[in-house]
């Protein structure tokens, strides 16, 4: 997970452009849904615009950083709602992470969810199904107080996510919470509140289950595989060509790039330990079916 530096400003011009009279038509919902005091409606208006997060996120999920297929990625990827748009569950915290750390608070019953900001740009990001669908559906674990009344994120002090939002830079940087070591995430972070939130973001998405998510572990160990043989070779040739892979290898809109990052953080520092996470990371390869 990496952020993506997006303010609401330039959402809204990248709206406009892409979908002219998008932001009018929330508001006209949004004022509706204010009326009603929850989210219903027959359809919606959201997957409009789509196009803009798979744009700004370089077609990847916000969460598990896997790239969306091409043409067919409006089929793979949903536009996710980070505060649900209907009744907050309580998430089912697992055991590990429980101990340690206060409970989340839990939701009230019934509540209405955060319809008001059903139609909010920094109330989405794109994301693929397993990690939407499967995973976040209606949780939001949060320390502090629920604030179902809120209609704008950046003002809501009253909640403390346990997620990391990656779009603008109100959140913290998902980087300072979440790094890697090989294919596995862990929080590095000796800050309480972003070990939370990073080993919260971790569980939640299941980024270091082997086996829930073993493609996602190959897709990394591939990534990692290809980046040292480019690395050992841009280092001992002092070859331009392969320092530009790298570099694309890395960028924000490169799949895996914080597992990308950290990996060559590790090979600047420690060119040893770096050889045996490639191997480790090969081996791994060969090993899944
Ligand atoms: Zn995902």
């Amino acid at each position: 997970m990496i952020r993506y530096d997006f303010e609401l400003d330039q959402l809204e011009a990248l709206v406009d452009e892409h979908k002219p009279g998008w932001r009018a038509r929330a508001k006209e919902r949004t004022d509706e849904l204010r009326r009603i005091g929850a989210y219903e409606e027959n359809s919606s208006i959201w997957g409009e615009i789509k196009a803009v997060y798979m744009q700004i996120q370089g077609a990847k999920c916000s969460f598990c950083e896997r790239k969306f297929e091409g043409d067919f990625s409006q089929y793979e990827l949903d536009l996710e709602h980070f505060r649900p748009k209907r009744t907050v569950r309580k998430w089912p915290c697992p055991s590990e992470l429980a101990t340690g750390h206060a409970p989340a608070t839990a939701p009230p019953a019934g509540n209405s969810g955060y319809y008001l900001l059903s139609y909010h740009l920094l109330n989405y990001a794109a994301v693929c199904k397993p990690c939407n669908s499967g995973l976040k559906q209606n949780y939001f674990p949060i320390s502090g107080e629920y604030n179902f009344v809120g209609t704008e994120p950046n003002d809501m002090h009253a909640e403390q996510p346990w997620l990391l939002y990656p779009i603008g830079s109100a959140d913290v940087d998902p980087e300072d919470a979440v790094s890697f070591h090989g294919m596995l995430p862990h929080c590095k972070s000796d800050d309480p509140n972003l070990q939370l939130r990073g080993l919260a973001t971790i569980a939640f998405f299941q980024l270091d289950d082997v086996i829930a998510r073993k493609n996602l572990m190959r897709e990394r160990a591939q990534v990692i595989f290809i980046l040292h043989c480019l690395l050992q070779r841009a280092n001992e040739e002092e070859n331009p060509q392969m320092a530009e892979e790298v570099g694309n290898m890395i960028a924000s809109s490169a799949a895996h790039a914080n597992c990308a990052r950290s990996f060559k953080r590790l090979f600047d520092l420690d060119h040893v330990e770096a050889a045996k996470v490639a191997e480790k990371a090969r081996r791994f390869i060969g090993s899944i079916s």
